[in-house]
């Protein structure tokens, strides 16, 4: 099936069948070839993570002068984040997972920055609310099996004395017709949300500023994220630290076969969350939109399509075993030897197994969550930047 003429990816709107190549042209970023994967699997001394074996990271910024630097013996840091407003859904731990993997094979320290105050300037949540969540994901977050050593948080209403130094640097340098051409403020946008672009970027600068040395940033995230980070990139040099490289994803196809799990609009039954009941999972898993033909005898004759199928998307971004078994569903779906049925079947106790054994990883984490809160800054660390800078 061809993707449509028409398609539009920003950080607040998709819209059409995304043509993922055009997309990755229309922002200006690389390719992530098989060259650049096959050194990543040579530096991680072992098979690349399979977000970025099937395809799922598809496209960076700068990825090859992170490794070029770390050849050299120069260590990179990862960064996340999340906006907390709700629990979290499967494909929220994408991104995080990769860095996971990141932190495990590349010795990365990791930072993930949960930003409670965006979420209620943005949503007009109430700010208890938002703290309230941003406790929770955290620990779905360090559920993923980070190294509590090597992992760093900053809670943007208990961080503000450690980020706010940078930020005054950072705020500076971006004006405000920038921030309104890049997130489309309004006159009536709040003066949180004008200054938050401030905060978001902090972490990218804050090992650098910390140590004194330059310590390279890199950013998983969903290519629709790319425009609030290419703001953070242009002013990186001036504050004299690197440009964040980036590693961008495809989005996961919404239950409800929506080419992204909007976080906007009423999500409830467009994705599997963490929290969900195992009834719930096994409706939503049911219901979901598939690839799949409008008869079995049709799909037995001519296969399904699993590119536009939300079930597919579960397996290759989370719960395929192994490459084998993700290879062997994929291609019994384009031949017609699997059913969607069948196919939804096996996915639903993968699925539920897996929501069970992550809550019982949530409470191990809970006692020391968060002792990984940075409140102060680095003790000794001046005001990066001079006025010239
Ligand atoms: Fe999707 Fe599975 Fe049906 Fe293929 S067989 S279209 S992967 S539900």
């Amino acid at each position: 099936m061809p993707p449509e003429e028409g398609f539009v990816v920003t950080p607040y709107e998709v819209k059409g069948r995304i043509d993922y190549a055009r997309l990755r042209e229309q922002f200006g970023t690389e390719e992530l070839g098989s060259d650049l994967v096959k050194r990543l699997a040579r530096l991680a001394r072992g098979p690349v993570h399979p977000l970025i074996g099937r395809g799922v990271y598809y496209s960076h910024r700068d990825l090859a002068t992170v490794l070029d630097g770390f050849e050299r013996g120069q260590p990179f840091f990862v960064y996340s984040g999340r906006g907390p407003s709700g629990p979290l859904h499967t494909a929220h731990l994408m991104q995080f997972e990769l860095c996971r993997w990141f932190q495990e094979r590349f010795g990365c320290e990791m930072y993930i920055q949960i930003t409670d105050d965006e979420k209620a300037w943005a949503r007009g949540i109430p700010s208890a609310e938002t703290a309230r969540w941003g406790r929770e994901n955290l620990l779905d977050i360090l559920a993923l099996g980070f190294d509590r050593e090597r992992t760093h948080v900053f809670f943007d209403t208990r961080s503000i004395r450690a980020l706010y130094p940078l930020a005054v640097e950072v705020a500076r340098r971006i004006n405000f017709s920038t921030v309104k051409a890049v997130f489309g403020f309004r006159p009536s946008t709040n003066i949180g949300l004008i200054f938050y672009t401030a905060l978001q970027t902090v972490p990218c600068f804050y090992p650098s500023w910390a140590t004194g040395r330059t310590v390279p940033c890199l950013i998983p995230c969903g290519i629709d994220q790319d425009p609030h980070f290419r703001v953070t990139r242009d002013i990186a040099e001036g504050l004299g630290f690197p440009k964040p490289a980036i590693l961008h994803s495809q989005m996961s196809i919404g239950l409800k076969g929506t080419q992204s799990i909007s976080t906007t609009g009423p999500v409830e039954e467009n994705a599997i969350f963490l929290n969900d009941r195992p009834e719930a999972v096994g409706r939503k898993i049911a219901n979901a939109f598939t690839g799949g033909r409008a008869t079995v005898e049709e799909q037995r004759r001519l296969g399904a399509t699993p590119e536009v199928c939300s079930v597919w998307s579960m397996w290759r971004t989370k719960f395929a075993k192994d490459d084998r078994e993700f290879d062997e569903i994929t291609r019994d779906c384009r031949s017609g030897a699997l059913l969607c049925g069948d196919c939804k079947a096996r996915l639903t106790p993968r699925v539920q197994s897996f929501l069970t054994a992550h809550s019982e990883r949530r409470e191990r984490v809970r006692p020391w969550a968060e002792s990984l809160i940075i409140e102060s800054p680095p003790p000794g660390a001046a005001p990066p930047g001079g006025p010239n800078r």
